[in-house]
């Protein structure tokens, strides 16, 4: 039995329960039929979200990975090539939709979650080739899911947009964590935004509410994923009940972002003085951690299983790959109690390259 009487929820920032505050713009929204376009709370909130990032237009979708599926199905065609950086959310954590919705294949690139303009450069597939499936869509994931929540540096960003315009290649910014990445980085997101066609920003994970997310862009662009939204059965009704919540997390939650960073770095810095795996505290720029295990006595899911026990949730992404993740309802008591909790199993374990 845990040692504690609540469990440490590390698993993932979606994790995350609505606060009174957020409950009572709830209880409070005004709504409508979103289909009809009578949905107060939720025009609101597009209206906001478009503004703040610079663009257009925004469309609600139930769900980043529906965001996503609809951005993919609207801007290319079965049998194109979409360029990703390796270990992208598209490629790993949306069960093959996008070859199964868009019919698309993906070019993996660069390493650590991003890629330089001249890889990019390379990997680009000319239209009109009679042998190679033509690049139409670029993806840049900020902040990097797998890759332990970095940065896509924003200057690197801004020249593949560029390239990417002088191909005609759509440029496509997964920004389930954009909130993160601009306060990490200091910039707006909208500066962030900025080079990009379409980006896609999320309110279900740092931001804390229960669900939704956004896809904001041009007119153009928007009008026509209206259309495959409803494909995808992500065309609801009274959203309003959730777009308030959103409105409440973008006015609420954004600043305290920097807690969330804060208690990463110190998680971080505690685990990496286990020997038993492997993890620069450095490269933690805002709230995700992920360390590999250096011992071969105990794989990622024994750990998972072992910490549970102790009371502490955490994931594991890989065989030897962990993920930790801190949100609004973890502590940085929470995020240190958890460490020491996981250095102790591990510490049961024999040293690697000891004599
Ligand atoms: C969480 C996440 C999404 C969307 O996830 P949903 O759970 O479908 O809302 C998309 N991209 C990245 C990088 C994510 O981390």
């Amino acid at each position: 039995m845990p040692d504690r009487e609540a469990v440490i929820d590390l698993r993932s920032d979606t994790v995350t329960k609505p606060c009174a505050g957020m409950l009572a713009a709830m209880a409070e929204a005004r709504v409508g039929d979103d289909q009809y376009g009578e949905d107060i709370e939720t025009n609101l909130l597009q209206d906001e979200v478009a503004q703040l990032l610079g663009k257009e237009r925004a469309l609600w979708l139930p769900s980043g990975t529906m965001a996503n599926q609809v951005a993919m199905k609207t801007t290319t065609q079965p049998g194109d090539d979409v360029i990703v950086a390796k270990q992208s959310h598209a490629v790993w954590h949306e069960t093959g939709g996008s070859a199964a919705n868009a019919g698309v294949q993906f070019s993996e690139i660069g390493e650590q979650g991003w890629f330089i303009v001249d890889a990019f450069d390379a990997a680009i597939k000319p239209k009109n080739h009679h042998i190679f499936p033509p690049t139409t869509m670029v993806q840049v994931e900020q902040t990097h899911n797998r890759c332990g929540g970095t940065l896509f540096p924003p200057e690197v960003a801004q020249e593949i947009c560029q390239l990417a315009k002088e191909r005609n290649i759509f440029s496509y910014m997964d920004g389930a964590r954009l909130w993160n990445a601009a306060v990490a980085s200091g910039q707006t997101v909208a500066d962030l935004a900025a080079p990009f066609d379409a980006v896609m920003v999320s309110f279900s994970k740092g931001l804390g509410a229960p669900g939704g997310s956004m896809l904001v862009g041009d007119n153009d662009f928007i009008e026509r994923a209206v259309r495959f939204r409803r494909m995808f059965g992500g065309a609801m009704r009274q959203t309003g009940y959730y777009a308030a919540t959103a409105r409440f997390a973008l006015s609420h939650n954004m600043a305290r972002l920097t807690d969330d960073h804060a208690n990463a770095k110190a998680l971080a810095a505690r685990l990496a003085e286990c020997p038993h795996l492997t993890l620069n505290p450095d490269s933690v720029q805002t709230n995700i951690v992920v360390f590999e295990l250096t011992t071969e006595a105990i794989r990622a899911g024994e750990l998972v299983r072992a910490a549970k026990a102790h009371g502490v949730l955490i994931n594991a992404l890989g065989r030897n790959t962990v993920r930790l993740v801190t949100h609004k309802d973890v502590s940085r008591a929470d995020c240190e109690h958890a460490a020491d909790q996981i250095i102790k199993i591990l510490s049961h374990q024999p040293i690697p390259n000891a004599a």
